[in-house]
């Protein structure tokens, strides 16, 4: 199985940029029950962002892309998931400075270090009804599987899971803390976009490297 280079985590931030327009008015929607409606608009601006910058690399290394990625959702997303998106790209950045192309266990510590740095910062677990919900569940599955493939498979797969699993549950950060029982039945937008980025991956994973299933 090949490691996955430079090019195709420039592809990959492509793929996220496409599937986050798509669901732009959908976050948009779901943030509008319990935040300010931008959470969608916000994102998909930071991803058109990354998409173009991650193009223009003159050396691209899998950390570079990540650094530039990073840095356009911290610039042009603003509000607490900007930075917090922007952290965890930062984060897998630094996890895999210097690394030509990324193994199978790269990629795994590389999301085992973005979901603590998202942690350390946001301070939110399990249960809090935040992005953490989809991508703490997803990073363990990324860890367990076997195989790459299987990897992007099962984390797109937990990360939609632990989305839906936030409809049940009371916000405790963000703007929508101060919704009590009324989140209820409504599933959070961080978490869903979260979702949305790994079903992104995850498509263009199996799509782009058939033989490799
Ligand atoms: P803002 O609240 O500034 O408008 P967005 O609408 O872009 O930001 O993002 C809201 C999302 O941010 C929430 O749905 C939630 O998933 C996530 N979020 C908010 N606070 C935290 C936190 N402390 N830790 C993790 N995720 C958080
Ligand atoms: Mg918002």
């Amino acid at each position: 199985m090949s490691d996955l280079t430079a090019h195709d985590l420039t592809d990959l931030i492509r793929a996220i940029d496409r599937a986050i327009t798509a669901a732009r008015d959908e976050l948009n929607a779901l943030d509008s029950a319990l935040g300010d409606g931008d959470h969608g608009t916000a994102l998909s601006i930071a991803f058109a962002d990354a998409a173009d910058k991650v193009g223009q690399l003159e050396t691209p290394t899998p950390s570079a892309v990540l650094q530039v990625t990073s840095q356009s959702l911290l610039n042009r997303m603003g509000g607490a998931s900007g930075a917090l998106y922007g952290s965890l790209f930062l984060r897998a950045a630094v996890a895999v400075k210097d690394r030509p192309a990324l193994t199978h266990d790269d990629l795994k510590a590389m999301w085992q270090a973005a979901l603590a740095g998202i942690v350390q910062r946001g301070k939110a677990q399990v249960g809090d009804k935040t992005m953490i919900d989809a991508l703490h569940p997803a990073v363990q599955a990324f860890s367990d599987a076997a195989s790459l493939p299987d990897s992007f498979a099962q984390a797109a797969r937990a990360a939609q899971e632990g989305a839906e699993s936030t409809s049940v549950m009371v916000a405790r950060h963000g703007r929508a803390r101060f919704t009590g029982e009324r989140a209820i039945g409504h599933v959070d937008a961080g978490a869903r976009s979260v979702a949305v980025m790994f079903a992104a991956m995850n498509s263009y994973w199996q799509e782009g490297h058939p033989d490799e299933a």
